[in-house]
This record gives C-alpha cells, structure tokens and sequence, in this order.
C-alpha cells in the first residue's frame, strides 16, 4: 500500500487543515494556493478512486454527492454560482491521484475556459 494522499491525512487531522463541509462520504476543504475569490475542493472521504473517469465508473451516487456538496458550498461562501473542474491526469495538471473537485467561484472571469 503506498503512502496516503494528502487530502486522507488532513481527513486523519495529520496535517493542518479546516474541514469546512462534510457529508457521509465527502469532505471540503479550502485550497492552499486559490485560484479564485472562492477555491474549494470537495473530496470522496475514501482515496480508492484516482480521478473522476473511475469514480463515475466506480460509483456515480458518490461522484453526485460531491456535485450537492460543491452546490451547497457555491450557495454558502459565493452567489451560488460556480466552476467545477476534475484535473484528470498530470497533462491536465492533476497533481494529487485521490479524486476531488475544484470549486471556483465569486467574481470569475467570463472567458470561455474560465481564462
Ligand atoms: P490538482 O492539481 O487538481 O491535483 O489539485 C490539487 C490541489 O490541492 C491544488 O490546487 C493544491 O493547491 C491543493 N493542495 C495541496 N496541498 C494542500 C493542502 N495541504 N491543503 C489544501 N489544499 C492543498
């Protein structure tokens, strides 16, 4: 078994972090480096699945918890609107291999990729 993922260890408490939401089998944290006014990840508790293609493969109910769970955090912490975005492999500029999703909002640039 190879080390955990950084976002199991902020889950174990193991390394610093605010959870800011959770739900049975999610969690949200802040991004360390925001790349908007508002920059969440939402997290599958579990680090079985690397990226979004095998989650939604693995277990869509849990790739729509997170969908209701970015929602949610989009309604609290910006005007509920928002970006979703799954790196999905290092050419896409995925960095950690435990799935989560990037929650963009407040005051967001209106190009088309979101540049
Ligand atoms: P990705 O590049 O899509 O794999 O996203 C990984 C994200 O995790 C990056 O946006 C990092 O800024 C963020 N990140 C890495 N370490 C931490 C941490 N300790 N706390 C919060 N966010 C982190």
């Amino acid at each position: 078994m190879s080390e955990s993922s950084v976002f199991t260890r902020i889950l174990r408490g193991e390394i610093p972090s605010e959870i800011i939401a959770e739900t049975e089998n999610a969690f949200a944290i802040r991004d360390i480096a925001p790349q908007a006014p508002v920059h969440l990840l939402v997290i599958p508790k579990s680090e079985q699945y690397r990226d979004v293609v095998e989650l939604a493969a693995g277990d869509p109910a849990l790739l729509a918890e997170l969908v209701g769970l970015a929602n949610s955090l989009a309604a609290e912490h910006a005007d509920g609107d928002f970006r979703l975005i799954f790196n999905t492999g290092p050419g896409a500029g995925q960095t950690v291999f435990h799935v989560h999703a990037h929650v963009l909002g407040g005051g967001l640039s209106e190009g088309s990729l979101g540049g």
